[in-house]
């Protein structure tokens, strides 16, 4: 199977503005940003989709993620104001790569519902 354009960006065979980077995850601006701050949060390993996690059993996994999204928020000047987290899970939701990812969104007011 190809590699994702996510697992291309975490081998430096294409380029990405890295907010963040630890041994499990990477943090890049979103090439397309839908927001003044838009940054993808992804785990190194490759899940497809939420159905594919097992999140039992990856539970650190997530438990750095979601650390990881404190520190981009920090980094991006968003933790005071607030920010949105969205995971986009499927073609009707939106998922364009098939590679999970959260974006965190934020610098501006977000409506609910989002639409
Ligand atoms: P999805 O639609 O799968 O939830 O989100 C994929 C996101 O990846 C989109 O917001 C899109 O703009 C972003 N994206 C796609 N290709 C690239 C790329 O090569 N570099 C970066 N930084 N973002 C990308």
């Amino acid at each position: 199977m190809a590699d994702s354009i996510f697992i291309k960006i975490i081998k430096r065979e294409i380029p990405a503005k890295i907010v963040y980077e630890d041994d499990s995850v990477i943090a890049i601006d979103d090439i397309n940003p839908k927001a003044p701050v838009h940054v993808l949060i992804i785990p190194k390993i490759e899940f497809s989709n939420i159905y594919n996690i097992n999140g039992s059993a990856n539970s650190p996994l997530l438990g750095k993620l979601f650390d990881a999204v404190n520190k981009v928020a920090d980094l991006k000047g968003c933790t005071d104001t607030g920010f949105r987290i969205v995971i986009n899970n499927g073609r009707s939701a939106g998922q364009e790569v098939d590679h999970l990812h959260l974006h965190l969104l934020g610098g501006r007011t977000m409506n609910w519902p989002p639409g």
